[in-house]
């Protein structure tokens, strides 16, 4: 059984969010996240969902501002779940590209979002496309966000219409810590949670459980103190 405990902080920052924030005990076993970028999106965050449940898998999903206000219900109902949630900008636009002042408003104006939609923990950021700036970099640091980091993306390797060829990569490839990135909110979302099954149930034999994105970075943070 994993036990979590918040803590509250007093973090100041500009972006105003979020004052709680989780800290994740060690646990035993080997531990894989699953992490979804993009959305949400009507149909697939419902499929998504009901296999996550099935399967008994926490997972955690970044958004896309813009999406969460489209589509509120979907937003609530990954909330509801118990998913961790995560910032992916409001328009999905590099950040890296932009202004430094138009790049935090994509991020603040998200942060916002996941608050007013009723989720307190502190969020992480996936930059759409992986990019950001050092600026940007830094100041995140500076207000103790963190960034994701992953380092299995079925999509680079793999023919995405299989969901066999899916499981495989993760399976093959995964190791303690590992963090598998898919973005099932904007192609093979199908084929995506056709996979899960077959992903959960060969790693659970090797001994694998899942986690939130958070409970792997703070273990990582805990070891290098
Ligand atoms: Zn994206």
């Amino acid at each position: 059984m994993q036990q979590m405990r918040i803590i509250i902080t007093a973090i100041s920052n500009i972006f105003l969010c979020f004052s709680l924030t989780v800290i994740a005990q060690p646990s035993e076993g080997k531990r894989i996240a699953l992490a979804f970028g993009d959305g949400p999106v009507p149909g697939v965050t419902e499929l998504l969902l009901k296999q996550l449940d099935t399967l008994q898998i926490d997972a955690t999903f970044f958004l896309v501002g813009q999406e969460m206000e489209r589509f509120p219900k979907q937003t609530r109902a990954i909330i509801n779940a118990g998913h961790q949630l995560g910032n992916h900008g409001y328009s999905h636009v590099s950040l890296a590209n932009l202004p430094l002042s138009s790049a935090k408003a994509e991020i603040k104006k998200t942060c916002k979002l996941l608050q007013h939609h009723g989720y307190r923990e502190r969020p992480t950021i996936l930059p759409p496309f992986g990019n950001i700036s050092k600026e940007l970099g830094n100041l995140l640091a500076e207000q103790k966000f963190q960034v994701a980091q992953w380092d299995l993306e079925p999509r680079r390797h793999v023919d995405m219409s299989k969901p066999e060829a899916i499981a495989d990569y993760i399976v093959q490839n995964a190791k303690d810590g590992s963090v598998v990135m898919l973005h099932p909110m904007h192609e093979h979302g199908a084929e995506v949670v056709t996979a899960l099954p077959l992903i959960s149930v060969q790693l659970k034999e090797q001994g694998f459980h899942f986690v939130r994105l958070a409970q792997i970075i703070d273990a990582d943070s805990n070891e290098s103190l």
